[in-house]
């Protein structure tokens, strides 16, 4: 089976082709880098118009130079896209060029949930059986774990998603978008400084926290910080060095993550967890979840980077398996949504005896 897939929900547009007997994917990607700020929907679907017909025919093109079938035959059996969750505009695009190409190549079409690749593409690269998965990406971040049929969502964030909370401290200090590895690079030379700590149960909270990294960098002290005007906030002792903020936003931020995701193993039984997301290449986000893993006998997975942001790979190698499992989409019914939350999917892929 051979599949090609497209991504396009936020800010990367991709394709790949997912061979799977022989395991192989190969991607094309092209991002869109906002010129200031964070990422602008309008901005980013035009992007996708530019760059997904070319990433669409780069992907084509190795699917028609690795086939070995006759030549008459379409290079791929189906076409598997993203259908959401993500911003809209570009879900619409997306949408539009996997429904044409379906239509001209006369193979099927499959709708994949973009939070559920995120999850599939760690258990297909770690050969997990049941893993937990968390997803740590942009716009997301929550736990993961299969129970008759459908991945429940075991714990999530209360606001922001954490790349994204971690991106608006960044343009609060000025910094280009992405901020994710910016802050990595800063935090190396930073110490500790008390920044708030939210978990609640199964689900965690960033706004509190980013709010307190924007005032500690704007040297404004958290006390008189949420009262009066600008005026009359008084100033701390000045701004505390962003090496320091970086570094704790990381232990907080992570530690949170890494404390939910140690209660959903402990919840679920399992002991097995894969990570998730662009987030997810995180060096020091990967420490605390492998250390927590050791220290409870559990295994760690992280897929490889170019699986962990987003990537069409994944969208392929998890429409592989629901193309097998013959859950493809008609034309008419194949909208995308741009709140699809992970679990809507049920899922058809995995052994009956599991479901
Ligand atoms: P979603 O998958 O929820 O739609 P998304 O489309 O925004 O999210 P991802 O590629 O999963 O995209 O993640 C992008 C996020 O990852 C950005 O917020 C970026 O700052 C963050 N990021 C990238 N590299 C790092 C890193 N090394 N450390 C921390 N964060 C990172």
């Amino acid at each position: 089976v051979r599949i090609l897939g497209i991504e396009g929900t936020a800010w990367a547009a991709s394709a790949a082709v997912f061979d799977a007997e022989r395991d192989d994917v190969f991607i094309e990607s092209d991002a869109y880098q906002p010129e200031s700020g964070g990422i602008h929907p309008r901005e980013a679907a035009e992007h996708m118009h530019d760059a997904i017909p070319r990433v669409v025919e780069r992907a084509l093109e190795y699917a028609r130079e690795t086939h070995d079938g006759p030549a008459t035959d379409p290079p791929i059996d189906a076409v598997a896209f993203s259908r959401g969750p993500g911003l809209g505009p570009c879900l619409r695009v997306v949408g539009t060029a996997a429904r044409a190409l379906s239509q001209a190549l006369g193979v099927p079409l499959v709708g994949v949930n973009h939070m559920v690749a995120h999850l599939e593409i760690g258990r297909h690269t770690s050969g997990f059986d049941s893993p937990v998965c968390l997803n740590a990406s942009g716009a997301n971040a929550h736990l993961l774990a299969y129970r008759n049929g459908r991945y429940r969502v075991l714990g999530e964030t209360m606001d922001t998603g954490v790349g994204n909370a971690i991106d608006k401290f960044t343009r609060h200090v000025g910094w280009s978008h992405p901020g994710g590895p910016k802050v990595e690079a800063a935090a190396e030379d930073g110490e500790y400084v008390d920044l708030p700590y939210v978990v609640k149960g199964m689900d965690f909270s960033f706004s509190g926290i980013m709010s307190a990294a924007k005032q500690a960098y704007d040297g404004v002290s958290a006390s008189n910080a949420s009262g009066g005007s600008s005026d009359e906030r008084s100033e701390s002792d000045g701004s505390v060095p962003i090496e320091d903020i970086c570094y704790s936003l990381q232990e907080n931020v992570f530690g949170m993550l890494t404390e939910v995701s140690e209660r959903a193993l402990s919840l679920t039984g399992s002991d097995e967890l894969v990570l998730g997301g662009g987030v997810g290449q995180n060096a020091r986000l990967r420490e605390m979840l492998a250390e927590m893993c050791a220290q409870r006998g559990a295994e760690f997975h992280a897929p490889e980077p170019r699986f962990l942001r987003d990537n069409a790979g994944m969208i392929a190698v998890l429409g592989a398996k629901m193309y097998a499992a013959g859950d493809t989409l008609e034309i008419e019914e194949s909208r995308v949504d741009p709140d699809f939350r992970p679990d809507q999917v049920p899922v058809t892929w995995r052994a009956r005896s599991e479901r």
